[in-house]
């Protein structure tokens, strides 16, 4: 697989370049030259060396080409579907009316406790090659259906497996302390999430996440565990004020967390704490979409400073969603961004919210992960939703997808 490439016939470059006068820092007929699997130039197509001129480019033809998506904050890797869940919620009942009767993320935890480490593997690989043909090179698996220390390592295993076996980059999360399992003690299960479940997940996560939130873990519990993940090496990041305001966001910034997700009910006062301490705010408006709840106040998180990223969650209740073009859509038609705002957090916010700064941008020095629209425009991503808008994908300076 050549890591060299030379693009031409870009009709609109998004660079997201931070010397660009604008956001997304927009060159019009441009090129982008790769060598190794790197940017090693990119610009108006005039300028480009003679060093990088090739008998042999890809010519797309004036389409706009984008930073490949970095979606942050995902469920990737999970067992069954909850087809059934989705329509009695659309009859009426609550989640957590769905969760207290033992449906709900506890039917996923069964599913996924009964999979092989094969069809984990197999399933996670179909989904992230459907979420690569939509533009995205970088995704966030989080474990959290397994729930026992046994199948917590064979979820994040599998995660790294689909990162192994598929073009896309995956970084895997922790996310022991998702729920309490039935049939478990509270106490009992918070020593586990914190204590000798950890220590098995810990070599094969990158960080620690929690689902702080009502009827979920507390501010006290999920502090608990996310400094322990952080005494064994690994960052935290959290699940914060989706369902009510129960003070995730800053117990994030109290723990220079990685990002804070979610953030439905965020407050002003929160957005200031999340700014002051760096944490990024990772946005999931396909999860309030489909669980046809009022989205995060992205437009005031964004005003107040806040860096935004935007992430599918896809998982199997909330959000089984694969597609970051339509994040993009909803993120302008539901919270307010704008198409720049929205694309760049898609894309340079997702990388800042998992520590990649070489991703998210096209410059010299950037990991060669593009998205080629069959569009003349980005803005044609909010604009069309749901629309089929990705016309090839470059991995890692190879045409993976197209
Ligand atoms: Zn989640």
């Amino acid at each position: 697989m050549s890591r060299d490439l030379l693009l031409i016939g870009i009709g609109e470059l998004a660079t997201n370049s931070p010397r660009a006068p604008d956001l997304v820092g927009v060159v019009h007929d441009a090129a982008v030259a790769i060598r190794d699997g790197r940017v090693a130039w990119a610009g108006p197509a005039a300028d480009l060396p003679a060093e990088f001129r090739g008998p042999d480019p890809f010519d797309v033809q004036g389409r706009a080409v984008v930073p490949g998506f970095v979606d942050a904050h995902t469920h990737l890797v999970f067992a069954g579907d909850r087809a059934d869940e989705f329509a009695r919620r659309l009859r009426g009942e609550g989640y957590e009316q769905i969760l207290a009767a033992g449906g709900g993320i506890h039917s996923t935890v069964a599913a996924t406790r009964a999979a092989s480490f094969d069809e984990l593997v197999a399933s996670g690989s179909a989904r992230a090659i459907r979420l690569l043909r939509q533009g995205t090179t970088t995704v966030e698996i989080k474990s959290g259906y397994g729930l026992d220390p046994e199948t917590e390592v064979r979820m994040l295993e599998a995660a790294r497996a689909v990162g192994e076996r598929t073009p896309i980059d995956v970084v895997p999360t922790y996310l022991g302390a998702h729920v309490v399992p039935r049939g478990t003690g509270r106490e009992e299960y918070l020593g586990l999430a914190a204590g000798e479940m950890l220590a098995a997940c810990a070599p094969l996560a990158r960080y620690c996440d929690v689902f702080c939130d009502r009827g979920a873990f507390t501010v006290e519990e999920a502090r608990r565990v996310l400094s322990a993940g952080r005494e064994r090496g690994l960052r935290p990041r959290i699940h914060a004020e989706q369902l009510a305001h129960t003070g995730g966001a800053l117990l994030a910034a109290e723990l220079e967390a990685a990002s804070a997700d979610h953030l439905d009910h965020a407050t002003a006062e929160d957005a200031a704490a999340l700014r002051q301490a760096g944490v990024v705010a990772v946005l999931l408006p396909a999860a309030s979409f489909s669980m046809r709840l009022p989205p995060a106040p992205g437009r005031m998180l964004w005003d107040a400073g806040v860096t935004v990223a935007l992430a599918t969650d896809c998982n199997p209740g909330t959000s089984y969603v694969e597609s970051m073009p339509f994040v993009i859509a909803l993120a302008c038609l539901e919270m307010g961004l704008t198409p720049e705002e929205a694309l760049w957090a898609a894309t340079r916010g997702g990388a800042l919210a998992l520590d990649e700064a070489d991703k998210g941008w096209v410059g010299e020095g950037a990991v060669a992960d593009l998205a080629v629209l069959e569009a003349p425009s980005y803005r044609h991503l909010p604009y069309r939703p749901g629309g089929d808008l990705v016309w090839a994908v470059v991995k890692d300076g190879a045409v993976v997808a197209g």
